[in-house]
């Protein structure tokens, strides 16, 4: 069997793999990327906020991105027949096919000079010089590994552990083709705890909700209460439905604190580290931006998983253990029916809302933005209550 010897092997080709790919063949490396599902539709909202979009404008013309631009989101009480329009403000946030965002990574990847093995890994295994990627027809060998496969991950499996149903979400709903709207609408859900959604992209709706794995709901109970959801608020009349599932990485807070992103000379990244913010389930921008933090640990020295290890911490699962503190308050019945109050009478509400949509506010500055917006007080010791 035919073997590429390279200096970093990176599986998977979404935005986490794409982006280290990009980064380490810009500084020189030889890197390959191991993926065989390109082109594809990843089922994902789409929503890809400005902070993800500023990261990668170095690579990717984002003008070239078809894409709608969002400018407010609808939070519903569809129950109560309530709704209330938050401002998002500009370059907030855009939403597009992953088909189309993750091709302008890819390209860029290459474009920078990574050799794309189009193929999925069926293997990983260590070797004396590092690591062996197996894609049944052809074997990459390379002295440091990159996992960046997604929740279910290979790269995970072989060199540490999976994660436990209790710490992921599933996802599931409709592209509702045909159909579009001009915001995107939310609305929390009590049971199980998370949200519905519905995000234009073009073309199309990306409508969804997602929930806890181990909280009882399954994929189809989940999908058919989308489609009701979808009746109630007219949101697709006469679109044609295509549905998805996946799961989304959602880690508890002790999860977060135990979790392991690297070991000697193997880094994981985005979905496959566990990267998601366990409350609005943002994970692109965190993909992006371990991507790069992984391209930049396989070039260096020393005990470089050690210094990734403490960077993934320090930038980013800190402050997503305080998210998943919160997370239960968030989808109490209470607490949405008081947000939906306080989102109404309040401009500060809304502006913490808006930036929290946006990725804009750490959730370690969440309580004294809220606490300083004296309506949502009530709602704020609902959120805290143990
Ligand atoms: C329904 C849904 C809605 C979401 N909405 C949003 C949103 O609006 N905004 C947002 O920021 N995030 C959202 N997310 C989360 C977001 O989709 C992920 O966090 C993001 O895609 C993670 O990027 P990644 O590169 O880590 O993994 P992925 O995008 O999953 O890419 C992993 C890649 O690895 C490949 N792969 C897997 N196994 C192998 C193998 N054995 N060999 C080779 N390749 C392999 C896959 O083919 C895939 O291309 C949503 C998720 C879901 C499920």
């Amino acid at each position: 069997m035919d073997t590429l010897n390279v200096d970093v092997a990176i599986v998977g080709a979404g935005p986490a793999g794409s982006r280290a790919a990009f980064c380490l063949a810009r500084a020189g490396a030889r890197v390959a990327l191991i993926d065989g599902s390109h082109p594809r539709e990843k089922p994902c909202g789409g929503g890809v906020t400005g902070r993800a979009l500023a990261l990668v404008a170095d690579a990717v013309d984002t003008a070239r991105l078809p894409s709608r631009r969002i400018h407010a989101a609808r939070f519903v009480d569809a129950a109560a027949g309530r709704s209330i329009t938050v401002p998002l403000g500009a370059d907030a946030l855009v939403v597009a096919s992953r088909a189309e965002f993750d091709g302008l990574l890819l390209d860029a990847a290459r474009g920078a000079g990574t050799q794309f093995v189009a193929a999925r890994a069926v293997d990983v295994t260590r070797s004396p010089d590092g690591f062996v990627v197996d894609t049944g027809s052809r074997r990459v060998a390379a002295r440091r590994l990159i996992g960046a496969d997604g929740p279910n991950s290979l790269v995970r499996r072989r060199l540490a552990r999976p994660f436990a149903r209790a710490d992921l979400s599933i996802a599931t709903g409709y592209f509702a083709h045909g159909a579009a709207t001009d915001d995107i609408v939310v609305e929390l859900a009590a049971d199980p705890p998370g949200y519905l959604w519905s995000f234009p992209r073009p073309g199309h709706l990306a409508v969804g909700i997602c929930g806890q794995a181990d909280a009882g709901a399954t994929a189809s109970d989940l999908r058919s209460r989308t489609a009701h959801w979808m009746d109630r608020l007219a949101l697709a009349d006469g679109a044609r439905l295509e549905p998805y599932s996946w799961p989304i990485p959602s880690l508890s807070a002790a999860a977060f604190r135990a979790l392991t992103v690297a070991g000697p000379e193997w880094f994981l990244a985005g979905d496959a580290a566990g990267l998601v913010d366990p409350i609005t389930r943002e994970g692109i921008y965190f993909a992006l931006r371990s991507g790069e933090l992984a391209a930049q640990a396989a070039l260096s020295s020393g005990d470089a998983h050690v210094r990734y290890q403490e960077q993934v911490h320090d930038e980013i699962t800190a402050d997503l253990a305080i998210a998943a503190r919160y997370k239960a308050g968030f989808f109490r019945p209470r607490f949405a029916r008081l947000l939906i109050d306080a989102l109404t009478d309040s401009a500060g509400v809304r502006a913490v809302m808006a930036d929290l949509v946006a990725g804009r506010r750490a959730y370690s500055s969440l309580k004294w933005s809220l606490a300083g917006t004296f309506e949502v007080g009530l709602a704020w010791r609902l959120l805290t209550a143990s």
